[in-house]
């Protein structure tokens, strides 16, 4: 039998990553930052390369800081429509929910459709989003220090871009539909909505 899985989805900015992050901390579950992994793909350009040989491992070994730019996160989401892209993550990760690795009792996976398309018979399905203009300031203070160039009306116009292709993509899109827990995390600070999200998981069957 597969071991439980919380499936955590959202627009890019709304604190999901750190919410199932430290929810996967606190539950004893592998994470997988499924956003990873198109950047990842994004990185290094597969172009010819057979598809199929990527693995998880070797999309998880780039250094984070070469995938977290506003240059990868644009061309992320341009590969993320390409159905032959999709295919190839998609059953990774669904490999990784039916091995999430001996010392885990489950697993959280953040992105955007992970309850719709990668999992839908997931035990918890959560929607963490939050307004445009906070989610821009978010991105902003983060990116701000690495790279003193950067303006928030550069991050908003992306963040709005990135939104609207995620949105009305034809394979895939993020998408709310009614079996989501919706958390906004808009006048909440990340911690807080993690208490939100952790009520919702522990009230149920994985309560200790
Ligand atoms: O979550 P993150 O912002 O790192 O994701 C980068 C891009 O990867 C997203 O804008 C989206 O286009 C794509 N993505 C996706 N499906 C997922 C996770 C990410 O299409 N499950």
């Amino acid at each position: 039998m597969r071991k439980p899985v919380v499936a955590i989805d959202g627009p890019a900015g709304s604190g999901k990553g750190t919410i199932a992050r430290l929810l996967a901390d606190r539950l004893g579950f592998a994470y997988l930052d499924t956003g990873i992994l198109y950047r990842a793909v994004a990185y290094i350009n597969v172009g010819d390369r057979n598809l199929s040989t990527l693995s998880i491992s070797d999309l998880l070994s780039i250094p984070e800081s070469d995938l977290r730019t506003d240059e990868i996160s644009a061309k992320a989401s341009e590969i993320a429509k390409l159905p032959n892209i999709r295919e190839i993550l998609t059953k990774l990760q669904r490999e990784f929910v039916a091995n999430p690795g001996e010392g885990s009792e489950g697993s959280v996976l953040d992105g955007r459709d992970i309850a719709t398309v990668v999992v839908p018979g997931a035990d918890y399905k959560i929607f963490v989003t939050a307004d445009l203009e906070v989610r821009a300031k978010r991105r902003f203070d983060a990116l701000k220090q690495a790279n003193p160039q950067i303006t928030y009306d550069e991050i908003y116009q992306s963040l709005a871009a990135r939104d609207e292709q995620d949105r009305t993509r034809k394979i895939a899109p993020l998408v709310f539909t009614d079996d989501y827990v919706l958390i906004d995390t808009t006048n909440d600070s990340i911690e807080e909505s993690l208490e939100k999200v952790a009520r919702v998981v522990e009230k149920g069957k994985f309560s200790k």
